[in-house]
Order: structure tokens, then sequence, then C-alpha cells
């Protein structure tokens, strides 16, 4: 029975569905999102955590799309931190701690308030399709919604099942129930399926752990966030002194190594019962026990899930043991001597489309107006997800428009590098984002991303006239003060050596900004202007050698790889890399870096090895 009419609908509201949502609607398309529960719009699967390596960067790129993760987090977080602070600016990374439930609420407002877009608790069971395109969605009660395009953001709800050792039951998360319907779809039109699975560790009870013997991990001061927009409005970090709570790490012993080996047999993976496909980048600890034996201890986070609850995540601990095996296992962790479980570990195995079946846009190819993004497209993580909903949302209004959808670059931003990896490479077992995926991560910063990527914003009418005024202010500043510093001379003795330097000449030697103060120069009063024109006359001899170096490694991908070489003997090579190189041997570096899993890091170092880089 057909009862309504829309632009566009999404089919989910976690972290993809949202981000699709909202972007569809804020472009003008009259937009439904589909969920299985209206009260957990926004939840946080996993850990209560936004950002992360990588991750935190993408949040800003979404942030300079006129994305919601940014402001969520800013309003609802706890802790936030900068990551990678002893490494170069480049990989610098935002990730805080978040108030679980405030996000959920604070999202699931954002999305109620938001014009043009509708919230339905139903389950979509069918898409229908004619003549090649989406024409409508059925759900579970037999109601058809016509549309112009269609968001698939499911998550790890299809077919999903649930393992604590060797009971199972169908779930999509927790306790919640599983979709089937979606599955069969992509069954009868013969799309490309996989199985992977993840796992979360047991929630426990802050009142039965003894933090006193425990390290204090707390946050920055000041705190860096993640949107421009938040106050103050302009910057990336919040005002000094704004509160925050602290979390805890303590570490796995022998006893804990122990338990797990002795009842290895009991867990759903080695057991045999999972045969789906688990992130290599967020294992178990049962798979880190065998993987790393020789590897006496493992750290473990304890972080708050928020600020009114008892419940703590101990990040590290994902197990599909027997809950009682989990007892036994939590209680021999320093801290955790008396430990209770609120709720317990468990793993979870769900279906997968293959992202091979997408073009760059996050359109199917085999169906006009049909989208993916999220977990479905075999990623982990809420940022990933994010970064495929917000493209795939702008696209699918682009698509109810009549107009030619678009595609985001690997030069432009981590959400390029990402979608590009997916659909030309495929995934064969969850994945996540790194720094290392990237061959532009000088050029690809936490602290540029507004700069990279909010004329795309505007364009898309997802940032106001306003908001992006302020960028191009900010940029008009920022060019302004590098001519400066690139103009300007004075004598400076450095070592014997005494001559006439240029500011941007100190600031790539050890100077830093505020010295140059000490040679007489003005520095910039907008610290956002100020910090980026230091990072970018310290980085820009680096950036110009990353171009030149990707130029390059373009030319050189015809390379031969000789037949015979031994990959165990080739320097910086990751396990990961040396793993797939020797099961696919390629014959040319081009075939090697189309392999899910080769970074632009491991051809580097193949061509240093073969000597062709000097
Ligand atoms: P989800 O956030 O799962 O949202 C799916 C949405 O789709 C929900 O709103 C649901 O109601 C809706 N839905 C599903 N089917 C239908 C339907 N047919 N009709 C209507 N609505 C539907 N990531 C990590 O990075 N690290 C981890 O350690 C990690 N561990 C995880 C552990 C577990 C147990 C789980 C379940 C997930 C874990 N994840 C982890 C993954 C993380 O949850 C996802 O990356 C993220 O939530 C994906 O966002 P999403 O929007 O794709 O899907």
């Amino acid at each position: 029975m057909l009862v309504e009419e829309f632009d566009v609908v999404v089919i989910g509201g976690g972290h993809a569905g949202i981000e699709a949502a909202l972007a569809a609607a804020r472009m003008g398309a009259k937009t439904v999102m589909f969920v299985l529960n209206a009260d957990n719009i926004g939840q946080m699967s996993c850990n209560p955590a936004i950002g992360g390596i990588a991750k935190g960067i993408v949040v800003r790129e979404i942030d300079a799309l006129g994305g919601e993760m940014g402001k969520a987090i800013d309003q609802t977080g706890i802790q936030f931190k900068m990551l990678n602070t002893r490494k170069g600016k480049a990989v610098w990374s935002p990730r805080a701690q978040a108030d679980k439930k405030r996000y959920r609420e604070y999202m699931k407002k954002v999305c109620e308030n938001q014009e043009n877009l509708y919230i339905k608790q139903d389950e979509v069971v069918d898409i229908i399709v004619e003549d090649g395109r989406v024409v409508a969605v059925r759900t579970k009660l037999g109601l058809e919604y016509k549309t112009k395009a269609v968001v698939v953001a499911t998550g790890t709800f299809l077919n999903g099942l649930i393992y604590i050792g060797d009971k199972t039951f169908p779930a999509g998360r927790a306790w919640e129930p599983r979709s089937e319907g979606l599955s069969e779809f992509y069954k009868r039109y013969g799309f490309t399926m996989m199985r992977f699975k993840t796992g979360t560790p047991a929630r426990l009870d802050k009142r039965t752990i003894d933090f006193s013997s425990l390290e204090v991990a707390p946050g920055d001061d000041p705190p860096p966030k993640f949107s421009f927009w938040t106050d103050p409005v302009g910057t990336y970090y919040f005002e000094k002194g704004k509160p925050q709570v602290n979390c805890w790490i303590t570490y796995t012993t022998p006893k804990t190594h122990e338990i797990i080996r002795k009842n290895l047999h009991r867990t759903a993976l080695y057991g045999g019962l999972i045969k789906g496909i688990g992130p290599r980048y967020c294992p178990s600890i049962e798979d880190k026990v065998v993987k790393f034996p020789d590897k006496e201890r493992h750290q473990i986070f304890l972080e708050p899930e928020g600020l009114d609850t008892i419940e703590i995540y101990p990040n590290g601990l994902s197990t599909s043991l027997p809950e009682e095996i989990q007892w036994e296992l939590y209680r021999s962790i320093p801290g955790l001597e008396k430990v209770e479980l609120i709720r317990p570990a468990y793993a979870i195995e769900y279906d997968v489309v293959s992202p091979t079946e997408l073009y760059p846009t996050l359109e199917t190819k085999k169906i006009k107006g049909l989208f993916h993004a999220g977990n479905l497209n075999g990623t982990t993580g809420y940022e990933e997800a994010a970064g495929q909903g917000i493209l795939a949302g702008i696209n699918a209004a682009l698509r109810a428009f009549g107009k030619e959808p678009i595609y985001l670059r690997r030069d432009e931003s981590y959400i390029g590098v990402m979608i590009d990896d997916l659909t030309t490479k495929g995934v064969f077992e969850p994945y996540r984002l790194f720094t290392s995926r990237s061959e532009w991560r000088l050029y690809l910063r936490q602290d540029n991303a507004i700069l990279r990527l909010a004329k795309l914003g505007r364009e898309l009418g997802l940032l106001t006239e306003e908001q992006y005024k302020l960028v191009q202010d900010k940029e008009k500043q920022i060019r302004e003060w590098i001519e400066f510093y690139k103009t300007q001379k004075v004598v400076v003795a450095v070592g014997q050596d005494s001559r006439p330097y240029t500011p941007s000449q100190l600031l790539t030697a050890e100077f830093t900004l505020s010295d140059l103060t000490s040679f007489g120069f003005d520095v910039p009063k907008d610290p956002y202007v100020a910090e980026e024109v230091e990072i970018e006359l310290k980085y820009e001899p680096y950036i110009e050698r990353e171009r030149k170096l990707n130029e390059r490694l373009k030319k050189l991908e015809d390379t031969l790889l000789p037949p015979d070489i031994d990959y165990d003997k080739v320097p910086g090579l990751t396990t990961e890399a040396r793993e797939k190189l020797k099961k696919f041997r390629p014959l040319t570096v081009g075939q090697a870096s189309r392999i899910d899993g080769i970074t632009p890091a491991t051809i580097t170092a193949l061509l240093a090895y073969l000597g062709k880089l000097d």
C-alpha cells in the first residue's frame, strides 16, 4: 500500500544514517529516516568515544561539510585529548570521551528539529526497483513509501547474530532486533556479500573498581574541539579550564592470559562458531593473546560511559568468552579484583555488501538512486560511517533533484581516501582509517580540514554564507601573514653563520611563531590564524616533497616486482603488508598498490628496497 512520497529515504539512524539524513534534508530534500528504535538514534554501539588517529580528522572534515558529529561531541564530550602529539602535527588527531546517553539525546533532538526530515520507527524489508532505479521502499507492516533515492545505512543489523561463548541469538546490536528482509533484497539482485564480525567488552560497575592503584589519564588543557562552529567559533580549541573527567589505565596480567588460553575453545571465534572475519585493528583480548604470545601485558583504558552512570567501558577487553569466564578474566586485572559486570561482552556477526558494488559517489552500480554507507560497506567505526553517510546523503539529494552526484578526491580529504580505497580495492576484513592509508598525509591534516572543504560545504548549501565568510576571512589573513613572513628579512646568527633570514626560513628551522617576536616581528593575534601560518610554513617544503614523491610513484607504477622477492627482507613493512604481498604476489608496483591493506607507505618502502627512490 503506497502511503507517502519522499525525495530521499534513509534506512538507519546510526552515525552514517544521521549524517545522510541531515545532509539531504538540509539541502532541501524531503527526507525520511527509518529506524528500528527511535530512542536509539545516534547510539554508540561500542566505545563511548569519538575521534582518534585519522578518525578525528574525518570528524573535522564532516564538520567542514556542514555535518553534525563534531558539534554533537563538542556538546556532550566529557574528556578531550589531542593524540599523537609526540609526532609531527601532520598526524595529530583529536579524540574525546562522550557521555553516551547525552550524545544520543543530542542527535535525536537535532534530527527531530531538522526541517524537511521525518523519523519513522519501522523496519524496511524491501527496496522496490523499476527500470534499474529505486522507486520505493516497503516496510515490515506492508506500507510503501515512494522515493527518488535511498541510502542504506543499516550498520551491523543485517542478519546480525550475537555470540557469548557457545550461546548465540539473532540481534542487530546488544539486545536489539536484527534486520532480515534487506539481505534477501541484496541476494535477489546479485550483490556480492560477505560476513564480518566485531565485538565489544563488558560494561563494568564503577562502584566495584579500586582506582587507588591505577594510573590516571586526564584530558588536555586547553582541550581540542572538533567543530569550527562550537564556541569559541573559528578555532579548534575550547577555552582553558573546561571541566573534564579522568580515565584510568590498567594492564592484563599473566593470570589473565592463562585464563584465556585455558578457555580458548569456549570463545565463539576459536571454538569455531563464528565464521565472519574480525577487525584486525580492534581485536578481541583472546586474539591479542594468541597473536602476541610473548607480550606480557596489554594496556587497558577504563573509560566512563557518562556523567550520570556507573558504567565503565574497559577499552581493549572485548571478548566472546562465556559470561562466567568473563568474570574470572576481568577480576585477574589490577583494580578489577572485585569488579561486577553490568552487561556482558559479546561478539556479533553480520552481513556486509561489497563496496566494489559502488561508484565513488557511494551509489550502487547495479541500481540507480541506491546508496550505501557505514558498516554495511565493511568499515568499522562511527567516524568512518559518518564520513560515508554525509557523502551518501549529499548524493541522494542531488539524485533526487536530478543533478549529478559528486565524489571526494584522495588529495582533498580522508573521506575521499577511504571511499576510494573501499570502492577500488574492496574489503576482505573490516576497514578502518589510518594516516598511512593516505599518500597526502602531510596535507590532509586535522588543523586545515575547514580550509580544505568549506568551499564545497558552501556550494552544497550545507554551510551558511556567514560561516563561509568567516573561513574566507581566516584564509585571507593566513595568506597575507605567509606572504609577509616570506618577504621580510632579519639578520640572525645561527651558529657561526650570521646572515639575513626570512621569518618563514626561521620557522622551517628550529624556531616557533612566538620566537619571531624576539626578532622584532608581529605575530597573528587570532589563535587559529597563528597556528595555521606556523604549520603551513613549517610543512611547506615537506608537502612539496610529498607532491613530487606522489608524482614519481605514479610514474613508477609499472615497475616489476621480482617474482622471487623475499618480503620478509623488505624493511619498513607492516605485518599486514607482508602477509598480503606474500599471498597475492603482485607482478607490478601498481598491482600491489591496488591490494586492500597495501598503503602508500608500503609502496614507498617497496620502491626504496628496489632502489628506485634515492
Ligand atoms: P549503526 O550505528 O549500527 O546504525 C544502524 C541503524 O540502522 C540503526 O539505527 C538501526 O535501527 C537501523 N536499521 C537497521 N536495519 C534497519 C531496517 N531494516 N529498517 C530500518 N532501520 C534499520 N566500531 C569500532 O570502530 N570499534 C569497535 O570496537 C567496534 N565494536 C563494535 C562492537 C559491537 C558489538 C557493535 C555492534 C559495533 C561495533 N563497532 C565498532 C561498529 C560501530 O558500531 C559502527 O561502526 C557504527 O555504529 C556504524 O554506524 P552505522 O551508521 O553504519 O550503523
